[in-house]
């Protein structure tokens, strides 16, 4: 039997069709699943092959590994850096890094003492609204990095909010009433840690940058300037107009594709690992395609 692949136009067999997700969390940072959990969730939903790209920190990384050796499933060490890129939050996922490299653990260790401040902030004001969460309570809430689906998930339990999406809606999204902005690294400087840590640097959700997709050339050609490797072209809500848009742009800038589910586990209602409701399950010839262009070639 022959079916038509969501990316192009060529016939492929199905049991040829083999299928990955290059953009996962674990309970490393946000994520709800342990990195032995995921691989598990990755094994019964028949993919191949997953990155796991946790917040900040590459912590998960050696777990997923072992786990995924048990699974079967190829693993390629990941993360998902926060940065700024012309006064906007960017997340950049670095593939392939050695995460052991000196520059890239400073930075990590920087992302989190800023996260820190951070969370602190949203703690005051939130106490400011008589809304009480102990420190202890938030750092016992998490076993690595702590984020705001942390807080969120307290909220919940506090019954302050009636569900985790309100969390976000009335208090911790930009302009929420206990919002608190993160000190930002730039993303020419992030990529360039992330190239030196031998890593391939790519543009996550491209149209949280842009959601109309106006000014998304502009500041992808910036990034490439700056060694952008690769922009994430199929993601969760990305129509087909725009992973075609996407597709062209990296053609122009001979930029690598890549695609993932940004799974979070039980917090993001919808979203399964390796796939969505609005997007198309991710090939593995993606990652033979980002595989080549590794210094190290893993
Ligand atoms: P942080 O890294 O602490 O800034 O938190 C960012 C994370 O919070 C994202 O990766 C999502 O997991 C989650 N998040 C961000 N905005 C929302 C939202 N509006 N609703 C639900 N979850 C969100
Ligand atoms: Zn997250
Ligand atoms: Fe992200
Ligand atoms: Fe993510």
């Amino acid at each position: 039997m022959t079916i038509r692949s969501p990316l192009s136009t060529v016939n492929i067999k199905k049991e040829q069709l083999r299928y990955i997700d290059l953009h996962t969390h674990s309970t490393c940072s946000d994520g709800t699943a342990t990195p032995t959990n995921l691989l598990r969730e990755a094994s019964e939903a028949g993919l191949c092959a997953i990155s796991l790209t946790d917040h900040d920190t590459m912590a998960g990384v050696p777990e997923a590994l072992a786990a995924g050796e048990k699974v079967g499933i190829e693993v390629i060490p990941g993360v998902e850096l926060s940065a700024n890129h012309d006064g906007k939050e960017v997340h950049i996922l670095g593939y392939g890094l050695d995460r052991f490299n000196p520059d890239l653990l400073a930075l990590l260790t920087d992302l989190q003492l800023i996260r820190k401040e951070r969370n602190s902030q949203i703690l005051a004001k939130l106490a400011k609204l008589n809304i009480k969460i102990d420190r202890d309570e938030l750092k016992a809430s998490g076993s690595g990095l702590i984020g705001r689906p942390h807080i969120a998930r307290i909220l919940v339990r506090q019954k302050v909010v009636r569900s985790f999406d309100q969390a976000f809606s009335k208090y911790l999204k930009k302009d929420g009433l206990a919002y608190a902005a993160a000190a930002q690294f730039p993303a020419s400087e992030t990529i360039k840690i992330i190239k030196q840590a031998r890593g391939l640097a790519v543009l996550a959700h491209p149209t949280t940058l842009d959601k109309s997709l106006k000014r998304i050339t502009e500041d992808i050609k910036c990034l490439h300037k700056h060694g952008l490797d690769g922009i994430e072209a199929i993601y969760p809500g990305h129509s087909k107009k725009t992973c075609k848009t996407l597709f062209s742009l990296a053609e122009e800038l001979d930029l690598v594709i890549t695609g993932g589910s940004d799974f979070h586990g039980a917090s993001k209602q919808g979203i399964n690992i390796g796939g969505a409701p609005v997007m198309p399950p991710v090939p593995y010839n993606l990652l033979e395609k980002l595989k080549e262009r590794l210094p190290l070639g893993r």
